[in-house]
């Protein structure tokens, strides 16, 4: 191989050391595999699904629990369904810090500014899933002072059946909703 350097003396250094500078650079490119092309070391992939991939791996929940299905989702957290495989178990506190609400148990009419509130006080992009029937349609409190789903106060991206639902059913909703995600363009 030779090395280019088509007028000797003008970087300062002569012909020979440089030779031996560039062979010794691929030596050592070489000793910690650095010596693959340029497109072995790139890959590409369009913006949207860079981020979703992001999105969809990064799931933080925030749980507006009212009722027993906000008991059933403690056995989704914990040990044994293990929400974190699906990259969820950042429980939040704060709407300001989560992305994904999960409402689960019966909103009564006193509570829905409450909840409308905490929902726009959520960051873009966010997602809300109705857990139980409560949630989704009011159940079997078809009453007075009940909300007949939640729906009627927020937009709802997925519903969970169920009195109370299994928690499979729950890791289902948000492996349901990381696949919309894979899909989802991405504003700028
Ligand atoms: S759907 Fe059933 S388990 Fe869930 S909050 Fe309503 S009554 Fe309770």
């Amino acid at each position: 191989m030779r090395f280019l350097h088509p007028t000797p003396g003008l970087s300062g250094i002569p012909q020979e050391d440089a030779e031996a500078r560039s062979r010794e650079i691929l030596q050592r490119a070489r000793i910690y595999g650095e010596d693959r092309t340029l497109t072995d070391q790139m890959m590409l992939t369009r913006l949207d699904s860079v981020v979703n991939w992001g999105r969809k791996n990064s799931l933080w929940p925030f749980i507006f629990g009212t009722a027993c299905c906000a008991i059933e989702f403690m056995a989704v957290a914990a040990s044994h369904f293990d929400i974190s495989r699906f990259g969820a178990e950042l429980i939040r506190w704060s709407p300001r810090q989560a992305d994904m609400m999960i409402v689960g148990g019966t909103v009564s009419y006193k509570q829905a500014p409450i909840l409308r509130r905490i929902y726009q006080q959520m960051a873009d992009p966010k997602w809300v899933i109705a857990m139980g029937a409560c949630a989704a349609s009011g159940g079997f409190y078809d009453d007075y002072c009940t909300v007949q789903g939640v729906d009627k106060i927020i937009p709802v991206d997925l519903y969970i059946a169920g009195c109370p639902p299994r928690p499979e059913a729950i890791l289902g909703a948000i492996r349901e909703l990381q696949i919309r995600l894979e899909r989802q363009p991405v504003r700028v």
